[in-house]
């Protein structure tokens, strides 16, 4: 039996009408609508479009959003200032500056200057130690996707083993933060693993996020494992493929994300939750 596709998109538009739903009903408690600063440095056109997909996500959920575009030669300096600014401004609850920056900027202390309760991407590592500690507070978007779209699909994974492909700090460190809080035996491998064929065989639950297509056989995925795709691989003729063979995993898997339309759309969801929570946590704060 083919296995069941798991709709990224239709659970993220889910997620994005019910934090719609949740900022109407603060505005008519006469409460804050929530704020969300996205800064991006210079003209990279893949982050535009990725800033660009983020405003319109929260002009739809009521969200308001406040866009700032700063020259490529934009200084360490006047970036710091910006976030400092952004902290003390009790309009917004949530501070987003887009990655990649240009090269001349350190990027570790601008996402460490970012209050951590306005830390709406969780890359800051009070929260990922929150998150480490089983006490999560802001959660890494994209991981916090995933476990979204478990849940949605009524997946039960305590007790399974977990393997995540991919280590980095926003994807895969979190990634497997989250199935350990949610129960799973978990496995992390990266370009330093021995015998990956044999890690991703023996998951009930496969997660990759590496960054190259196909890396991972179809013929190795278990047979009725699920199976979630974060890759996002753009090839020559423009289509974008995971770092899953799709269509031998699929025949295996009992459940299994597409891409596009899987793991993606949940990360900007995601997104938007932790901008409402954020507002949540400054409701009655002197900010
Ligand atoms: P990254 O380059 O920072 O990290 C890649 C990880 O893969 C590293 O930990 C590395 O050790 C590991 N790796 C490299 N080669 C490997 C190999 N042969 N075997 C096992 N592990 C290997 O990438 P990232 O930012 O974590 O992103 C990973 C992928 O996820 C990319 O395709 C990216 O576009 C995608 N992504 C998707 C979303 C989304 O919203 N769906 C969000 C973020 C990233």
């Amino acid at each position: 039996m083919p296995a069941q596709l798991i709709d990224g998109k239709a659970i993220a538009e889910k997620v994005r009408h019910q934090v719609a739903r949740q900022v109407q009903a603060r505005h008519q408690d006469g409460r804050r609508v929530p704020g969300l600063a996205v800064v991006l440095v210079g003209e990279d056109p893949a982050s535009e479009v990725y800033v660009r997909t983020k405003h319109r996500a929260c002009e739809e959920a009521g969200i308001h959003s406040f866009r700032h575009q700063l020259s490529e030669n934009t200084s360490q300096q006047a970036l710091e200032t910006l976030v400092d600014d952004l902290n003390a401004d009790p309009t917004v609850d949530g501070i987003l500056v887009q990655l990649p920056l240009p090269q001349h900027l350190d990027e570790r202390p601008i996402l460490e200057r970012i209050r951590t309760d306005k830390d709406v991407d969780g890359f800051h590592p009070y929260n990922l130690g929150r998150l480490a500690q089983r006490l999560p507070m802001l959660r890494p978007c994209t991981p916090k996707g995933v476990m979204t779209l478990l849940q949605e699909s009524g997946l039960k994974v305590r007790g399974l083993n977990a393997t995540v492909v991919g280590a980095s700090n926003i994807v895969g460190r979190p990634m497997a933060l989250e199935l350990m809080l949610a129960g799973c035996t978990t496995t992390v491998c990266h370009r330093f693993t021995h015998d990956l064929e044999e890690h991703v065989r023996r998951a009930d639950l496969l997660v990759a996020a590496v960054g190259n297509p196909g890396l991972i056989k179809g013929e190795w995925v278990k047979e009725g494992a699920i199976v979630i795709d974060v890759g996002i691989n753009r090839q020559e003729n423009g289509h974008l493929i995971g770092d899953i063979e799709f269509e031998p995993a699929a025949a295996r898997a009992s459940h299994i994300t597409p891409v596009p339309g899987g793991v993606g759309p949940m990360t900007v969801a995601s997104l938007l939750e932790n901008t409402l929570f954020a507002a949540e946590l400054h409701d009655g704060m002197d900010q």
